[in-house]
């Protein structure tokens, strides 16, 4: 942190010029109480698991007490949400507490929901233990899923109330308050570069893009353009490895706005994410973005680049020519749509490529959704098909994922009898032997997600106070792959209760 910066260190709401953080303390939390902390997390930055439960981990990550020798910060950044230019947001609700260096790597820890900052604008400042459940339990499920993400420290209630919602009757409904911490190698935003720019601070904006290339691109080197220009290819490499995660697993993120785009490349902001249930490319689990489902599951790609194209912006005063970035935005899209077919092809266990992959996947896009297939279970039992079996064979064993409920039948019927005999024709092409293939496939089709209605459960328990939940579905989750026979009750469609339920509010 070389900047200078903003030295008042009041939590008081403002515009904040000339700076790209400021100090400003948590709030002490008047109860706290651990939930939940990830040992494998601890370790990774240097904490003793046996450290978990002592009282200096509870103050440390609840914001009752400052680490020695730290100074809290949060930081200033600006962004476009929902395709519209918003100015200053900034951390209202994020803290971060400290840097630390542990075996060669660098570590950001951050505090969600501990009080007002600078960046606060009209709201509080703090989570409620719903939305930092579901933040908590999917950042490290991604993890384990293998896509890049943010980790999960610690989840620990405020012993403070949260107002969000005032009931249809007029009475407030308070919620429990919570606080995560966060672990990123940093959380610099997109935003974070274009706040710089907006304001034409174009010093502040050139310190800034060198302070980021030496500490976490040390390996980018050659003349100041050129640099920069590495850090955007960097930058958009990384996010387009992100997404083809997320399209692979079926995450949708819900809001990818330009301030919750990191430039590590990693999922960050686990706001009204969703996973998809039935396959359904036009699905968002943001309430907000019903009409114009911006941030949908199948338009993800697109909208990283055009977030991509709002960072390049950012950097054009420092570069002053605009087609080598144009360039890298253009094979950005490229670059995924052919990473996109052989991620979706190794999906259905087919490892070689042929003219009729195109049509082989749009088809499948297709039938997916004639059927209302189940997005996990389709994949996951795909790998039980064998060489030998037949059309009627193939239907059988995946059709427990489809979610309408009479038996296919009429074109439905046809369209699935279609695709198996392509695809069957295509198996047979294939090296890999029926058991190598599943064992790969196994390896890319998760069998366990964080389902909507699964977080949802957990949420329920733990406003009872009971959190065993919790740590069911981490431990599951930490497995995404394995088969978990005592668990397989998770390997299951979406309950019908829980089929308009989308993912919450904020
Ligand atoms: P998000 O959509 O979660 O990325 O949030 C957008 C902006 O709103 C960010 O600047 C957040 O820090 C801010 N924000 C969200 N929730 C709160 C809250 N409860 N209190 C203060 N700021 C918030
Ligand atoms: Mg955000
Ligand atoms: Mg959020």
């Amino acid at each position: 942190a070389e900047l200078p910066a903003d030295p008042d260190e009041t939590n008081e709401i403002r515009q904040v010029k000339n700076a790209l953080f400021s100090y400003v303390n948590p709030t002490k939390p008047t109860e706290p109480k651990l939930i939940h902390a990830s040992e494998e997390v601890a370790e990774l930055v240097g904490i003793a698991v046996d450290e978990i439960q002592s009282e200096a981990f509870l103050n440390a990550f609840s914001g009752k007490e400052i680490l020695p020798e730290t100074k809290p910060y949060a930081m200033c950044y600006a962004g476009h949400q929902f395709g519209n230019w918003a100015g200053q947001l900034g951390d209202g609700r994020a803290i971060n507490l400290t840097e630390v260096e542990h075996n060669n790597e660098f570590f950001t820890l951050q505090l969600k929901g501990a009080g007002k900052t600078p960046y606060s604008r009209t709201a509080d400042g703090l989570a409620v233990l719903r939305s930092s459940i579901r933040e908590y339990l999917c950042a490290e499920a991604m993890h384990y899923l293998g896509v890049p993400t943010t980790r999960s420290l610690s989840l620990m209630l405020s012993g403070d109330q949260v107002l969000r919602d005032i009931l249809y009757n007029g009475n407030p409904a308070y919620e429990k308050g919570a606080i995560v911490c966060r672990v990123a190698p940093s959380f610099i935003r997109f935003g974070s570069f274009e706040i710089l720019t907006a304001r034409n601070e174009l010093k502040n904006l050139k310190q800034f893009v060198e302070y980021n290339i030496k500490h976490y691109f040390p390996e980018i080197t050659g003349e100041p353009k050129e640099q920069y220009l590495q850090f955007f290819k960097k930058v958009a490499d990384t996010t387009r490895e992100m997404i083809l995660h997320w399209q692979r697993v079926g995450f949708v993120h819900g809001v990818m706005n330009t301030d919750n785009m990191s430039i590590h490349g990693i999922t960050i902001d686990y706001g009204p994410y969703g996973w998809l249930e039935n396959y359904d490319p036009n699905w968002t689990p943001n309430t907000t973005d019903s009409q114009n489902r911006r941030y949908r599951f199948g338009n993800q790609p697109q909208v990283a680049q055009w977030n991509l194209f709002q960072l390049a912006n950012a950097l054009y005063p420092l570069i002053n020519e605009a087609e080598p970035l144009e360039k890298i935005l253009e094979s950005f899209i490229n670059d995924f749509k052919s990473d996109y077919k052989v991620m979706f092809l190794s999906k259905l266990g087919v490892f070689t490529s042929t003219e009729a992959d195109d049509k082989l996947i749009t088809a499948l896009e297709t039938v997916l959704q004639l059927s209302e297939t189940d997005m996990t279970i389709f994949f996951r039992n795909l790998s039980k098909i064998k060489k030998e079996d037949s059309i009627e064979d193939g239907i059988e064993k995946i059709q427990d994922a489809f979610y309408i409920r009479e038996e296919i039948s009429g074109d439905i019927l046809e369209s699935w009898k279609k695709w198996f005999s392509v695809y069957l024709e295509r198996l047979n092409n294939e090296t890999l032997s029926d058991e190598d293939r599943a064992q790969k496939m196994n390896t890319i089709n998760p069998k366990y997600v964080l389902r909507n209605y699964m977080a949802q459960l957990a949420i329920d328990a733990a406003d009872q106070e009971d959190y065993s939940l919790i740590n069911e579905l981490y431990l599951l989750l930490q497995k995404p792959y394995d088969e978990q026979s005592e668990l397989e009750k998770w390997f299951a469609k979406r309950p019908d209760w829980a089929r308009s339920k989308v993912g919450c509010s904020m």
